[in-house]
C-alpha cells in the first residue's frame, strides 16, 4: 500500500471530521519501515514523538480540530530546519550529536496548522549537492530506480513524498535543490520568491540564495502548504508577507491570455525526453487559451559560473561558525588553532571543503574584483534578462533538469558535471524569483520528466494556478513509482 492517492486536503478534512491521526502516523511510520532499507530517504524517524503529537490531536475539541488547516497531515522535514529536541545534522558529520533547543519558524508554522513531523530527512551535506550523495550518512535511492540518484540537495524529501511515505515534505533551494530532486522523483516542488517564507532555523549556505521550499504529489498540496508557512518573521529580517487569497488553485481554470514565455536557449539544453515534455506543455496551455511565445534570457548561460561564485563566498562565511566549541564534535588539539584546524579536518567532507576553498579564495584580496564582484554584476545582468522577459509575459516556461535523474557514481567525481545539474535552475535564486517544477511524463526507461514554471517576484499564486491547469491537463494518468509509467514523448 502506498499513500500516493492521500492529499493534504482530504487528510486534514478527515482528521478535522474526527479520524484517528494515530492511524495516519502509524500508516505513515509503517510505509517508512517498508521503504527505508531501499531509499535511505530519511536521517531521524521520530516515531514517538509523532505518535504522541497524533493522539493529543485526536484529543482535542472538535471545533479546535476544524480550525486546523493541516490536521494529521504528515510531513518529512530536511535535516537542515532545525526541530526543538530532534537531532539536526544537515548531512555533516560535524554536526553529529547535535540537537537543537528550537524549532524553524517554517516548520513551526505547519505543526501550528496540525502538520505532525514524521521524519528528518537525508540531503547532500550542508546543501551542496545535486545528488545527496554528498551526505555524510550514505546516499538516498530514486524510489522509481534505486540505482539512480534521487537528486539533491533535498533527495530524502522528494524521494520520501515520491514513495508515499508522507504527504508533503520540506526542502530548502538555494540553486535548485527543491526543483531539481522533485523533478527527478516525479513530485511538485516550488521554490517561493526569497523572503517569502522565513528562513529563521534554516542552516544557513548562501544566505542571499536561499529559501524554503514546500514539495508534494499535486499542485494543491504544495500550495496549501506554502500559504500556511509563507509570511513575514521577526526573526528573519529579509521576510515579507504572505500572500492573502484561496491556497486551492483551480485546476479546471481557463488560461484566456495568459502570456507565456519558452525559453529556447534552455529548451536546447534539454535532452530529447525534456523537450518532448515542454512541448506537450507549451501546448496544453495554447489548449487552455494561453499565448506561447518565444523568449530569450540572454545572459542565462552565466548563471552557473555566477552561483558557483557568489554562493561558495557566502557559504564560506556561513560554515566559520563549525568551529568545534558551539556546535556538534569537537576534534582533538594543544591549542585553539589545531583544535578548529582538526575539527575542520574530520568534520567536514570533500565538496563542503572544496566549497569553502573556492569561496574564500572568491573573497580573498586582489581577486574579489575578477571573482565575487564580476559575480554580483552578472546577477544584476540576469535580473535584467528576467525583467525584460516579463515585460512581456506572465509566466516563464522551460525544463527543470537537463537530464532525467542519473545514475549512482555518475558524476561523484566530476564536481563539474554535478553541478551542470542545476543549469535551469540557479536563475531563480539569483533574482529572488519563485518558479516551481511539475512532473510531466515518464521516460521510455521509467524515470519522471518535469517542466519548470517561473513568475515575477511574489507571483506564486500565478505559479500554482498555472501549474494545476497543466497538471489537470497531463497526457496520461500520474501515478506514483513502482507502476509501470507511460513515455511523456
Ligand atoms: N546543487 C546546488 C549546489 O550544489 C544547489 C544546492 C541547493 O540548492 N541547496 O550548490
Amino acid at each position: 500500500m502506498t499513500a500516493w492517492e492521500d492529499s493534504v486536503r482530504d487528510t486534514a478534512r478527515a482528521v478535522q471530521q474526527g479520524a484517528s491521526a494515530v492511524r495516519l502516523v502509524e500508516a505513515s511510520l509503517a510505509r517508512i519501515e517498508a521503504t527505508e532499507p531501499s531509499l535511505h530517504a530519511y536521517l531521524h524517524v521520530r516515531g514517538d514523538g509523532a505518535q504522541a503529537e497524533a493522539a493529543q490531536l485526536e484529543q482535542m475539541g472538535a471545533s479546535a480540530r476544524a480550525a486546523l488547516p493541516l490536521a494529521g497531515v504528515t510531513v518529512a522535514v530536511k535535516d537542515n530546519l532545525v526541530l526543538k529536541d530532534a537531532p539536526t545534522t544537515a548531512g555533516s558529520k560535524i554536526l553529529a550529536g547535535y540537537v537543537p533547543p528550537y524549532t524553524a519558524t517554517a516548520v513551526a508554522r505547519l505543526q501550528a496548522a496540525g502538520a505532525i513531523v514524521v521524519g528528518k530527512t537525508n540531503l547532500d551535506e550542508f546543501a551542496m549537492g545535486s545528488s545527496t550523495e554528498h551526505s555524510a550518512y550514505g546516499p538516498t535511492k530514486n524510489p522509481w530506480d534505486p540505482t539512480r540518484v534521487p537528486g539533491g540537495s533535498s533527495g530524502g524529501s522528494a524521494a520520501a513524498v515520491a514513495a508515499g511515505t508522507v504527504v508533503v515534505a520540506l526542502g530548502s533551494d538555494t540553486g535548485g535543490s527543491v526543483r531539481q530532486p522533485a523533478a527527478f522523483c516525479g513530485v511538485v516542488g516550488l521554490k517561493p520568491t526569497y523572503g517569502r517564507v522565513s528562513r529563521y532555523g534554516l542552516l544557513a549556505f548562501a544566505s542571499s540564495l536561499d529559501q524554503v521550499g514546500p514539495m508534494g504529489r499535486r499542485v494543491a498540496d504544495v500550495a496549501q502548504v506554502f500559504y500556511v508557512m509563507a509570511g513575514r518573521d521577526p526573526h528573519d529580517a529579509t521576510s515579507v508577507d504572505g500572500p492573502a487569497g484561496d491556497p486551492t488553485p483551480d485546476a479546471g481554470g481557463s488560461l484566456k491570455g495568459l502570456r507565456v514565455g519558452l525559453v529556447d536557449s534552455q529548451r536546447a539544453a534539454a535532452g530529447p525526453e525534456g523537450q518532448a515534455a515542454l512541448d506537450q506543455a507549451a501546448r496544453a496551455l495554447t489548449d487552455r487559451g494561453a499565448v506561447v511565445s518565444s523568449v530569450d534570457l540572454p545572459h542565462s548561460r552565466y548563471g552557473i559560473a555566477a552561483y558557483y561564485v557568489v554562493a561558495p563566498a557566502e557559504a564560506s562565511s556561513n560554515l566559520a561558525r563549525y568551529d568545534g566549541v558551539r556546535y556538534g564534535v569537537r576534534g582533538e588539539g594543544r591549542d585553539l588553532a589545531e583544535v578548529y584546524f582538526n575539527t575542520r579536518g574530520e568534520g567536514f567532507g570533500t565538496e563542503v571543503k572544496r566549497r569553502i576553498l573556492l569561496g574564500t579564495f572568491a573573497l580573498a584580496e586582489g581577486y574579489y574584483d575578477a571573482y565575487y564582484l564580476k559575480a554580483l554584476k552578472a546577477r544584476t545582468v540576469l535580473a535584467q534578462d528576467y525583467r525584460a522577459a516579463f515585460a512581456s509575459v506572465d509566466v516563464l516556461l522551460t525544463p527543470t533538469v537537463p537530464e532525467p535523474a542519473f545514475r549512482l557514481g555518475e558524476k561523484l567525481d566530476d564536481p563539474w558535471a554535478m553541478y551542470q545539474s542545476d543549469v535551469m535552475t540557479v536563475g531563480a535564486n539569483l533574482t529572488g524569483l519563485p518558479a516551481l517544477s511539475l512532473p510531466w511524463g515518464v521516460t521510455e526507461g521509467g524515470l519522471p520528466t518535469a517542466v519548470q514554471l517561473t513568475a515575477p517576484w511574489l507571483e506564486e499564486a500565478r505559479l500554482f494556478s498555472t501549474a494545476a491547469a497543466l497538471e489537470a491537463s497531463r497526457p496520461h494518468p500520474w501515478t506514483g513509482p513502482g507502476r509501470k509509467g507511460r513515455t511523456g514523448s
